[in-house]
């Protein structure tokens, strides 16, 4: 049963093969089986998950239910969830039992899926290699020794290990999609306000976006269909219409245009890697595609401008956590002052502390302007550069991260070399755009990912050209040894 895509457990269900009951029990003992090998659990919600599991089956038998109702899905821990310990997997939160569902979560819920657990990730979604978590790093299932990427790493060891069908994840800079790619699964970043941000613990708020991780883009589609829509409780939601994502899933590729920015290929790309991505766009070219060269020229500003901005939003979001209000509180403080600061000193990782103290300098009177909005400025060259790109091209292509995989420990004490990580990645997110990563091949034992980046809201084109490349090739259906 756990080999099975989401779509077709959807389908077993429907037809009565097996119940809801059976099935999440059955994820719940793979969890228990494996999961000590891999720690992409913070928390596995059992007792709840199999009194979901029982409505779901009432629902199914009395004709009410909906394509995820009886599906077991993971959440990542940055999700808030009614009366479950919702981390951030971070000391400061790690008491924190949030006090409601975040939209996602609810709606999730409404559909009738069945919530296993939460999933590991880098503390506050700060990270690319899930090794700044609390709770210990994530490994790798194609390679115990090394990491699965981040922030949502958990989501993404747990799709690839068959630990769960599909997990949701966050990106603010790539933690979808690189995730994706490391652990070879199929990860969506959506639109920036296609997905209510309300109850998913703030980063960096103009720059987060939630959004699905499964094996197939035919199951992200299904689940994008259920997490996407306007939240009147998130300010930056979109009013639009949220399309039919499955119907247009077998679209011919013939005449689509792709482009290949001269960029994304250049120093620093591991060859492998590149070779892999280029044996992709072959592939499309069999399809019917067209592919142009274009140039994305303001492509090697977007880490440093990420640096900027993403820090500074969060230093800002994270001042909620002050030892009053929320999660963790130091031991008998002196004073007010003593509690906030050994509350915060203590609670947060040096990953997190790193980027409050680069995020209040940038927004520190007298630098504001040379920073904070010079970063701003640059922002808006890099989304010309794909607003000009999409007057040429239907979707972009590329690698989603510049090598395989990295070992555990590798990149952890050099925060410059774990920023390159998400080079691809970044400037998707300054520009608000979407993105998915594909599986298409493998470094020895290490999975590589296609990234395609799409114009405002097209996610159903993007779908349909994953799901064509996956209709033409096995990547996405590889298991990982021992899993
Ligand atoms: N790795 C990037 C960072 O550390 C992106 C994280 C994310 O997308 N949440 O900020």
């Amino acid at each position: 049963m756990h080999n099975k895509t989401i779509a077709e457990l959807a389908a077993g269900l429907r037809a009565g093969e097996f119940t809801s009951e059976e099935l999440t029990r059955a994820f719940i003992e793979r969890i228990k089986a494996h999961d000590d090998r891999l720690n992409s659990y913070i928390t596995v919600t059992e007792e709840q998950a199999l009194a979901q599991a029982r409505e779901a089956d009432q629902r199914i038998a009395a004709g009410t239910a909906g394509p995820l109702t009886g599906v077991p899905l993971a959440h990542k821990d940055i999700f808030c969830t009614d009366g479950v310990r919702t981390s951030c997997a971070s000391k400061m939160l790690d008491p924190f039992i949030a006090p409601y569902d975040a939209t996602v979560v609810r709606k999730f819920r409404e559909a009738g899926a069945v919530m296993l657990g939460k999933t590991n990730m880098d503390e506050f979604a700060m990270g690319s290699s899930n090794e700044t978590s609390f709770y210990g790093p994530v490994k790798n299932p194609w390679d115990l020794g090394a990491v699965p990427g981040g922030s949502s790493g958990g989501s993404a060891a747990a799709v690839a290990a068959r630990l769960a069908p599909g997990a949701t994840g966050t990106d603010t800079g790539g933690s979808i999609r690189q995730p994706a790619a490391l652990c070879g699964i199929t990860g969506l970043k959506p639109t920036y306000g296609r997905v209510s941000r309300y109850g998913m613990i703030a980063f960096a708020s103009s720059l987060d976006q939630a959004g699905p991780m499964a094996r197939t883009a035919e199951d992200c589609a299904l689940m994008l269909g259920a997490m996407a829509g306007f939240d009147e409780r998130d300010s930056t939601c979109a009013e639009q219409l949220v399309d039919d994502y499955i119907c247009g899933l077998n679209n011919d590729l013939k005449g689509l245009r792709i482009g290949l920015p001269k960029e994304y290929f250049g120093e620093g790309l591991d060859a492998e890697v590149a070779g892999a991505v280029e044996a992709a766009v072959d592939e499309y070219k069999k399809l019917g595609a067209e592919v142009v060269e274009i140039s994305l020229p303001n492509t090697n500003l977007a880490v440093p401008t990420y640096y900027v901005v993403a820090p500074a939003e969060c230093s800002s979001n994270l001042s909620r956590m002050d030892g009053v209000r929320f999660g963790y509180r130091c031991e008998e403080p002196k004073d007010l002052e003593d509690l906030y600061k050994r509350s915060r000193g203590e609670g947060f990782g040096p990953e997190v502390k790193r980027r409050i103290m680069v995020g209040a300098y940038a927004l520190s009177s007298g630098y504001y302007d040379a920073y904070y909005l010079k970063a701003q400025k640059l922002r808006h060259l890099i989304s010309d550069d794909f607003k000009k790109a999409f007057e040429q091209v239907d979707v972009i292509m590329g690698p989603t991260a510049p090598t395989p995989a990295f070992n555990l420990g590798e990149k952890k004490d050099d925060p410059v070399a774990m920023y390159l990580a998400d080079i691809y990645t970044i400037a998707v997110n300054l520009a608000g755009l979407p993105g998915i990563s594909v599986p298409c091949g493998f470094v020895g034992k290490r999975p590589v990912g296609l990234q395609i980046i799409g114009n405002y809201f097209d996610e159903a084109r993007l779908l349909n050209v994953a799901h064509k490349y996956q209709q033409a090739t096995d990547w996405h259906l590889r298991t990982p040894e021992g899993f």
